[in-house]
């Protein structure tokens, strides 16, 4: 279950953003799940994260 999107990572526990996701990240990977320890309060939790594609055309 999804409570809150961001494009950061933020700790359940204690609310730490993670600002470098892409840390974790694979390149090339659209959506998954992973699971992290804070840096923080060290606790476990689950991330889902998603790609968001933004296009943009012109004349040729
Ligand atoms: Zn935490």
């Amino acid at each position: 279950m999804i409570n809150h999107m961001a494009d950061v990572i933020e700790c359940p526990h204690c609310k730490w953003k993670i600002s470098n996701v892409h840390d974790y990240l694979e390149v090339g990977d659209m959506a998954g799940e992973f699971e992290l320890n804070c840096e923080s309060c060290k606790k476990p939790f689950k991330v889902d994260f998603y790609s968001v594609f933004y296009f943009a055309t012109e004349k040729i």
